[in-house]
């Protein structure tokens, strides 16, 4: 048995290290008391999926800890629980949570991409479930707080449109955060590695909403930790490479025109337009464009099926591919 949070070997449940930060080390059981929730709010969400992508269609519970013992709730929660999405709006909809689990746990094992604390769970019937904890919850219930790049930027569905959580570009997610935040180069670093992930992992819908500053302890603000990071490709294969431009001109570069999708050059570009040092920026690519075994290793030993194993490493392989600045 390996741990269901973070795989290590010979574990029941959940190891020590994983309860500790999910559940402050109380021993919760990795399957719930209850069964699957019934979709009952189907026309809600599938009026929100003009544009079908899977943040739209996942539906999403709210869990609080009482005990030992994870509940649901529609107050208070703190943690979310994401069920395998309905099956006829999605592919492969029953690898949605391992996929989002293992690419959650690749940025945070392998690219110490600071993450929202997650796990896979199991409803009472055997199905599982993707779970991650409130990182704005404060240990006294009380809650940080926190913005979305769609709040920040004033982009709503009054003022832009059904499409409002697309409006805009990394560009301007990076201007946004230049403003907000004192000490913005640590953080405008961290934001360029996780849209760097993103693209490497085939994450094509890392929208406004996905990217958000939250208050720390002492008053200022800093980015959140990473969330809702999974290989989007898998789902929705017609989605671009990208939820939002990484720069305004971005696909009339040389590079894009010819080749028909971004490579280091763009990336080199959108770093430079966000003020970070080229030999930062660079040393950021490399790191992320390195430890490819061990990102092998850890699709292979994860949860998905063989289908979609194959399926991840090819998208993966295809996007490091695209870096290698002697192939073009
Ligand atoms: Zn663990």
């Amino acid at each position: 048995m390996r741990c269901s949070g973070c795989y290590t070997e010979n574990t029941e449940g959940y190891c020590s290290s994983c309860r500790k930060k999910l559940f402050d080390g109380k021993k919760v059981s990795n399957v719930l008391l209850f069964d699957t929730p019934q979709a009952d709010n189907l026309i809600a969400y599938q009026e929100q999926t003009k544009r079908l992508s899977i943040s739209g269609v996942q539906l999403k519970y709210s869990l609080k800890l009482i005990g030992k013992e994870l509940v649901l709730t529609d107050r208070g929660g703190e943690y979310i629980l994401k069920p395998i999405p309905p099956s006829m709006l999605i592919a492969l909809p029953d690898q949605a949570p391992e996929n989002e689990h293992l690419t959650m746990q690749i940025a945070n094992q392998l690219f110490k991409i600071p993450v929202a604390d997650n796990a896979l769970i199991y409803f009472k019937d055997g199905a599982p479930a993707y779970i991650t904890r409130r990182f704005d919850v404060k240990p006294d219930r009380t809650k940080y707080l926190q913005e979305d790049f769609a709040q920040i930027s004033g982009s709503t569905k009054k003022s832009k449109g059904d499409n409002y959580k697309y409006e805009g570009t990394y560009e301007d997610i990076g201007k946004l955060i230049k403003s907000n935040v004192a000490a913005y180069m640590p953080v405008m670093e961290s934001f360029f590695k996780v849209v760097l992930f993103n693209y490497i992992f085939s994450n094509g819908d890392a929208h406004l909403k996905n990217f958000s500053l939250i208050q720390t302890d002492f008053g200022d603000y800093t980015l959140s930790k990473a969330y809702d990071l999974m290989c989007t490709v898998l789902h929705t294969s017609l989605e671009g490479d990208t939820a939002l431009d990484l720069y305004t001109g971005d696909i009339e570069s040389e590079f894009y025109q010819k080749h028909g999708f971004f490579g280091r050059t763009n990336f080199e570009t959108l770093a430079e337009k966000i003020g970070l040092i080229p030999l930062r920026a660079k040393k950021i690519i490399d790191s992320l464009l390195g430890k490819e075994n061990e990102v092998l290793g850890m699709i292979d030993g994860s949860l998905l099926n063989e289908e979609t194993r194959h399926k991840y490493i090819n998208a993966y392989r295809d996007k490091i591919k695209r870096f290698d600045t002697t192939a073009y």
